[in-house]
């Protein structure tokens, strides 16, 4: 029986159940949460972790996936106390979440002593503890598959094939990086279901996503509420088309919502949500309480909803095969 690391340890895999493969408990710059921590308040924070997850919990959730990586703030402890207050099992990952820039210290080190790095958390434990990462993260956004990107890609490529985990990587289909990320990771030599190509669904798209999907990687269409990458009716259309094509199998829905973030100054992100870029229904329960019934109300199965959040997250984690 395959089993899955938790921030609490691990987990049957069927005993994941309804999982949202993609939100952040917290999202914020490490090196400013670092330097000036008089910005931060960590029982706010906490607070408000804790209030979302068990938002989430209400609809059924039992399993959330957090990619934050490196660069996001990454704090396992966090994570664990967020799990330990609501009970949801939260899986954390490996990574680093960069557009372009790399320190010095992984420019000067190869492919391999960065993959060593991931294997690490996902065999030993992350940060001084005995919590091990379940996936990789790595990234790609608007500079493209730059360098540096590309050596993040070829070390989750390693790391993965070392240790059996998947990957999630952060696409932006706008700047056509998934096609290209992908062929990086299959040059590497892993599994396409292996791979999450995360943000697919910001794209409406079906030429760009199909031809994803014919490789055989699971898709995130997981940014729902964050209306200025693409409305929600738009993303509901695209998740029922590629259900309509036969690729229920390959999809993960979720919202990319961060508990709390660090990005904007507080009254900016009060002027997006105003302004409607950012919905004002961004959440951790966005999916159940207005994508679902929507869709049920256009032809979405049980079977469909099971696939999506229960058996696809299940099979991308452990690698199981379709029967
Ligand atoms: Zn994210």
């Amino acid at each position: 029986m395959a089993e899955v690391e938790t921030v609490t340890g691990p987990v049957p895999a069927e005993q994941l159940g309804l999982t949202l493969v993609h939100e952040h408990v917290r999202f914020r710059d490490e090196a400013v949460a670092e330097q000036w921590p008089h910005l931060y308040d960590r029982d706010a924070e906490l607070a408000a972790a804790v209030e979302a997850v068990n938002a989430a919990k209400a609809h059924g959730v039992r399993t959330i996936c957090d990619p934050t990586a490196m660069f996001g703030g990454r704090d396992v402890r966090f994570m664990r106390e967020v799990s330990e207050r609501t009970g949801v099992q939260i899986i954390a990952c490996t990574g680093i979440y960069t557009y372009d820039h790399l320190p010095m210290f992984f420019r000067t080190r190869d492919v391999d002593a960065i993959a060593e790095l991931f294997v690490r958390d996902i065999t030993e434990g992350i940060q001084g503890t005995d919590i091990k990462a379940a996936f990789i993260k790595c990234a790609a956004d608007e500079p493209g598959v730059n360098e540096n990107v590309e050596k993040i890609h070829r070390a989750a490529a390693r790391a993965s094939r070392a240790t059996g985990v998947p990957i999630m990587a952060h696409t932006r289909p706008a700047s056509n990086t998934g096609p290209r990320q992908l062929e990086i990771f299959l040059e590497e030599g892993v599994a396409p279901e292996k791979v999450q190509l995360a943000h697919t669904g910001d794209s409406d798209d079906l030429d760009y996503i199909v031809p994803l999907l014919e490789q055989g990687v699971y898709v995130g269409l997981d940014r729902y509420g964050l209306e200025m990458f693409l409305p929600l009716e738009r993303r509901n259309e695209t998740l029922l088309a590629l259900v309509e094509r036969g690729y229920v199998d390959r999809l993960l829905v979720s919202q990319d919502f961060c508990a709390t973030i660090d990005w904007f100054p507080s009254e900016a992100v009060e002027q997006l949500v105003a302004g409607g870029a950012v919905s004002p229904d961004w959440s951790m329960v966005l999916v159940f309480e207005k994508v679902l019934p929507a869709l049920r109300e256009r032809g979405l199965s049980a079977d469909d909803e099971r696939r999506i959040f229960v058996d696809n997250p299940r099979r991308w984690l452990t690698g199981e095969r379709l029967s």
